[in-house]
């Protein structure tokens, strides 16, 4: 019986490779869940790519994918995931409401002939897209997810995954005011308790300063959010691409100096078993 979480991407906004990078690594978000029997992967960033040869390789002919929002960062892979050229592949493909243009028609920008070879129509697998709901929680088995709006540019929201032994909240991209308001306490409600936090905290509190209303948080407010909520553990992904491995060992040497709850910065590859 497999689970656990799997980080396959853990950096956001931009890709990066380098010696600088070689520790936490520079795939953009992508997340794999698998709690027997129900397999999903949370966003299709760069680090989907190698996920896909690791599925290929274990037959997987069923996945749901979700996404957190659409930006770069978070598709970029999904040309390069080697499920979608397999006919006997079925893979659903979950996006957030939106009152602009449909998932399925950023998808077929995606895959327009100025940005890449095949069309969407061309690919081999079965894809479906579909809408998740922020009052509608969905059952996967044993597993309910359920979905909450953050404050990033755009449409962007977060998961909360509760199996039948933990609760495990999601998190890529969502900027903190401080003091918090209405939004920020939703949300810390919504993720009260949890067993695993993954939050971003992109800036160091200084950097934070220039980079205000970008989307992203400090590691102020994250620390300050994340102790809110009482979460056990905080796992921190979608790093900076400005912040080396150096810049990143010193931000979670901050976080475990200064706050209250225990935390780790996560790397590409990283798995987190799961009870
Ligand atoms: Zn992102
Ligand atoms: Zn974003």
């Amino acid at each position: 019986m497999k689970r656990f979480l799997k980080f396959w991407g853990t950096r956001g906004s931009c890709p990066v490779s380098g010696p600088e990078y070689l520790h936490f690594g520079g795939n953009t978000a992508c997340l794999e869940l698998r709690y027997d029997p129900v397999h999903i992967v949370f966003d299709a960033g760069t680090g989907i790519r190698p996920l896909g040869k690791i599925l290929m390789k274990d037959k997987v002919t069923k996945i749901d994918l979700f996404l957190s929002h659409t930006h770069w960062d978070h598709l970029l892979g999904f040309p390069f995931f080697e499920l979608i050229y397999q006919n006997d592949v079925s893979i659903t493909i979950w996006s957030p409401p939106t009152t602009g243009r449909s998932c399925k028609e950023l998808f077929k920008e995606l895959l327009a002939p100025e940005f890449f070879p095949m069309r969407l129509s061309e690919l081999q697998a079965n894809l479906q897209f579909k809408v998740y709901s922020e009052n509608t929680p969905l059952q996967m088995g044993p597993i309910t997810i359920s979905f909450h709006k953050v404050n990033h540019p755009g449409v962007t929201y977060c998961f909360k995954i509760q199996t039948p032994h933990q609760i495990i909240g999601y998190t890529t991209d969502n900027e903190l005011n401080i003091p918090f308001g209405k939004e920020e306490k939703s949300i810390i409600e919504f993720f009260r308790g949890a067993d695993l936090l993954i939050h971003e905290a992109q800036y160091f509190t200084e950097e934070y300063v220039q980079k205000k209303g970008w989307g992203h948080s400090s590691l102020l407010g994250a620390m300050e959010f994340v102790e809110k909520t009482e979460a056990k553990k905080w796992l921190v992904s979608h790093h900076d691409p400005a912040h080396t491995d150096e810049d990143l060992v010193h931000l979670s040497t901050l976080a475990l100096q200064r706050s209250s709850i225990p935390s780790e910065w996560l790397r590409d590859g990283q798995v987190i078993e799961l009870r």
